[in-house]
């Protein structure tokens, strides 16, 4: 018998950053991640812990989560939070100090195949992360064989679409507005040129 305490225990715990608030400073400020990872990031946990305590979604794994809830309107909330919880913790390790550049071999014979050159590739993500209206993420996805540009809007994922996400912009205010204000393109060029951490996109390839 589980008792109340244990029932309302929270599953899900806030990661640890790959790295100190001030690492990608002065392209994302130490304030902007203090802010984003400690208020926003740690809020979406917060959240989904309380709305799936006592629910069939309590013990789930996140990624069950969000495919169990995707699209089901009255299970908005809990895909909200799951998926921000998600769609965080993946953008953290898509940047790096000293980051940008040429991406792993196997990498960037994909891209090659899928876009023609990296400069393609890294037009796309950038045109996506600056043309999504709103809150949202731009991302680089294999769906298939092949890599794509995804946008989505608010919490939204490749994950819904049955694609595997390599790698993800946050292209939400809270994500630039402190650093560069309504600049969203300044703050997308400068995290592609930057802080891009095509390592770990490679790693999602597997
Ligand atoms: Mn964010």
């Amino acid at each position: 018998m589980i008792n109340d305490k244990t029932e309302s225990a929270s599953p899900h715990v806030l990661p640890t950053l790959p790295y100190a608030n001030n690492a990608l400073d002065p392209v994302i400020s130490a304030k902007t991640i203090g802010f984003h990872y400690g208020k926003h990031h740690k809020g979406y946990v917060d959240n989904l812990n309380k709305l799936v305590a006592g629910t069939e979604f309590a013990g789930l794994k996140l990624e069950k989560i969000i495919t169990e809830t995707a699209g089901k309107v009255d299970k908005t909330a809990i895909f909200n939070n799951a998926a921000q919880t998600w769609n965080h913790t993946f953008y953290w390790s898509s940047l790096k100090f000293n980051g940008g550049g040429e991406p792993p071999a196997a990498l960037k014979q994909k891209i090659v195949t899928s876009f023609g050159t990296l400069d393609a590739c890294r037009k796309e993500l950038a045109t996506a992360a600056t043309t999504q209206f709103g809150s949202g993420w731009a991302w680089l996805a294999l769906d298939g064989d092949k890599l794509e540009v995804v946008r989505t809007g608010n919490a939204d994922s490749p994950l819904t679409k049955g694609m595997k996400p390599l790698l993800t912009i946050d292209v939400w205010e809270h994500a630039y507005y402190l650093d560069y204000q309504n600049r969203r393109a300044d703050y997308v060029n400068a995290v592609l040129d930057k802080l891009i951490n095509w390592g770990f996109a490679a790693e999602n390839l597997g």
